[in-house]
């Protein structure tokens, strides 16, 4: 056994502690990684706050990671000692159900295993990045572009595939007119990617205080859903929405804003069900659709696309000893646009 230092929480009003955890020894195709930085996902506060169901304490989140790798099993072909790498959202699948044998492990008929509040095939609890080492089996094992640093690399593990992943699917290239509701860090990364694809983005923000950031990032268009001006003016406008809201927000407003045939496209995964009245999706052919993060092969492309076009999210680095209050900040929508926890501080 591997022992690592991590950060835990034991309930859902808890705050974080300093633990040590133990990673499994290798198998032979699994990598030890000694991870650098690790992201602070909205989808981490939902999980450690118990919203999304129960949860088995003590919990260590984190599905960012980046880091350099330390060990390799004996018979690891992808990676060497020394080379840069990321963790996502998921550490395993079947491996051979209809969806994994596509390339959507993520969709995995039997369930992907999460990197943490999962169960790993030995049976054990799976515990994420707020962590200084994890040992992850080579495939599930991502490979950073020499001209991404690794701090801001790790947020593109979450973040950057779950917002690159329905861009491209819905393919928003062609100056196809692209909504963003919410600039937290999946908007953000939605703004730069659809843009980079070519686009043309407006966000839809709850006020205008980001407005700056937004069309720095790359946003045509920024506009305040706090505003009910802002609904009827943007009424039949969009071909994709892609809604980043960690909250419940009033669908049927959202839905008027699609063109004939356009689609709401949620990622945002608020603990409350949300409703609609299907008279806005009849009266113009329009969908309403969900996302999961990306599968293996599709977050390479994404990393080495925003490689190749000069994408990064914008990070503030934090110690350990601040998970507590960056959680509050997120909540708050105070973060610009992503904390990182540097792990040499654990
Ligand atoms: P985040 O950084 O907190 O950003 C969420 C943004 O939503 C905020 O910055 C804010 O943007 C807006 N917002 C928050 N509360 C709101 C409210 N009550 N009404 C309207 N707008 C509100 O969170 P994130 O890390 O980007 O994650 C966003 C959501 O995506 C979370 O629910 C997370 O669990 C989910 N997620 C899903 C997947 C997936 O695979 N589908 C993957 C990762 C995360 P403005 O300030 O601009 O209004
Ligand atoms: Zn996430």
């Amino acid at each position: 056994m591997i022992n690592a230092k991590a950060r835990a929480v034991d309930g859902p009003d808890k705050p974080f502690r300093a633990a040590e955890i133990k990673r499994r020894d290798l198998d032979s195709d699994d990598v030890l990684i000694e991870i650098k930085y690790a992201g602070i996902c909205h989808s981490d506060i939902h999980t450690a706050h118990g919203e999304w169901g129960p949860v088995n304490y003590p919990l260590v989140p984190g599905h960012e990671i980046a880091g350099i790798i330390t060990d390799v099993g004996a018979n690891v072909t992808k990676y060497n000692i020394g080379d840069r790498v990321g963790v996502g959202c998921m550490v395993d699948s079947c491996g051979q159900c209809e969806n994994c044998r596509k390339g959507e492990e993520q969709y995995c008929l039997k369930g992907n295993i999460p990197t943490y509040a999962g169960v790993d095939k030995y049976g054990e609890p799976t515990q994420g990045g707020y962590s200084t080492h994890i040992v992850v089996q080579e495939d599930f094992v991502l490979r950073i572009p020499d001209n991404i640093e690794l701090d801001v690399a790790a947020p593109l593990l979450c973040a950057g595939i779950t917002t690159y992943s329905p861009l491209n699917h819905w393919k928003v290239g062609n100056s196809k007119k692209v909504a963003i509701v919410g600039m937290g860090g999946l908007g953000h990364m939605a703004v730069q990617i659809a843009d980079a694809m070519g686009a043309e983005v407006t966000v839809l923000s709850q006020t205008l205080k980001k407005k700056e950031d937004g069309i720095q990032l790359g946003a045509d268009n920024y506009y305040a859903t706090n505003n009910p001006e802002t609904f009827e003016k943007l009424a039949g406008t969009f071909d994709l929405i892609l809604n980043t809201v960690s909250a419940k927000i009033d669908l049927n407003a959202y839905l008027g804003l699609l063109t004939l045939d356009g689609t709401l496209v949620n990622v945002g995964a608020p603990a409350e069900p949300l409703s609609l009245n299907v008279m806005n999706l009849i009266g113009h052919r329009r969908s309403f659709a969900g996302s999961l993060i990306g599968g293996i092969r599709e977050t390479q492309e994404m990393l080495d696309f925003c490689a190749k076009n000069d994408i990064a999210p914008k990070i503030e680095v934090i110690s350990a000893d601040q998970i507590d209050e960056a959680y509050k900040r997120v909540l708050a929508s105070d973060v610009k646009y992503r904390f990182v926890i540097d792990t040499s501080t654990m």
